[in-house]
């Protein structure tokens, strides 16, 4: 008998290095997973990913010990929704990797409530803009930070038993409420994307005007962007999942280019080498 079975639920990039990690950390956990498309499980039987793979969720669930589902989030949301009908294993602990928390943290809280199931929220913040398992990658998560979140469905212990399970992915381990994770991931990440995409458009709309513009795009212009190349069924998934602390940041934002928008106007040349300064210090001093 192996010591655990762990069901990972979507064969993609961060399902798929999820796997890798779980089998080269724990050699005897029983490894399945699902995936509803056939060439990612047989790839992931072919590179001994995992030890066994089917299209049957329902299943794989009820055998398992630990589940961690890596789908969009309100796929996630309908695959908790499953499990809640399903006669799992006492105390099954369940687990996710997706990039937004409190709306399935929520989902979660009321669908098993008062059942024997533990569930912890999470998101390992290390990721690219390939997808699909064979972009998987078991160093993929290394030194990153991977926040765990906090409910009332879950206590101390089960962090331990999760990180434990998720002991090789080497990341760094966090834990917080699903609604520090959402308002701190829209400054650092949700935003950044949304400015890196209008960047790109707005580069794009003055080649209108100036065709030669975007051959002018450099270090720059190529630094700031490059995550503009993400893929758009996922950001979208993400800004639909944590609209209020995407428009505050919005908001926010606005605020700080009107005010340059003012200095630039009225050649306040000390303020605006203020401005830069600020921004240099603090960029040079961030962790
Ligand atoms: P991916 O596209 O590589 O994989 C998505 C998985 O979902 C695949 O297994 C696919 O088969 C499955 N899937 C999609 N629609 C389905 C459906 N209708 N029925 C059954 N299965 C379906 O995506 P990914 O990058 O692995 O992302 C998975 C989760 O991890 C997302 O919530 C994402 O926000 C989160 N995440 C992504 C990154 C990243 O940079 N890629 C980083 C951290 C967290």
């Amino acid at each position: 008998m192996p010591e655990k079975n762990i069901l990972i639920a979507g064969l993609g990039l961060i399902g798929g290095s999820l796997a890798r990690t779980i089998k080269s950390g724990h050699p005897d956990y029983h490894l399945a997973a699902y995936n509803r498309s056939q060439a990612p499980r047989d790839f992931a039987i072919q590179e001994r990913i995992v030890d066994e793979v089917s299209d049957d969720f329902e299943a794989l669930a009820v055998k398992a010990d630990v589940i961690i589902l890596n789908f969009p989030v309100q796929l996630s949301i309908q695959f908790l929704k499953t499990l809640a009908t399903l006669p799992l294993k006492a105390n099954v602990l369940i687990s996710d990797s997706g990039s937004t928390k409190l709306e399935i943290v929520t989902a979660a809280e009321a669908i098993f409530k008062g059942k024997a199931v533990r569930f912890i929220g999470g998101h390992p913040m290390a990721g690219s803009h390939k997808s699909g398992v064979i972009a998987s990658d078991e160093l993929l998560f290394e030194n990153a930070y991977y926040i765990l979140t906090t409910s009332a469905l879950s206590q101390p212990a089960d962090f331990e038993e999760l990180k434990g399970v998720l002991v090789n992915t080497r990341a760094k381990f966090i834990e917080l409420t699903a609604a520090e994770h959402d308002a701190m991931t829209a400054v650092t990440s949700h935003f950044p994307h949304v400015v890196a995409a209008s960047l790109v458009d707005n580069a794009h709309d003055f080649a209108e005007i100036m065709p030669f513009t975007e051959n002018l795009a450099a270090g720059g212009f190529r630094d700031m962007t490059r995550i503009a190349e993400s893929s758009p069924d996922m950001w979208t998934e993400i800004l639909m999942s944590n609209p209020d602390n995407i428009v505050y940041q919005i908001e926010q934002f606005s605020q700080k280019l009107a005010e340059v928008k003012q200095l630039v106007r009225q050649k306040q040349s000390t303020e605006i080498w203020e401005f830069f300064d600020k921004a240099r210090k603090l960029r040079a001093q961030m962790p």
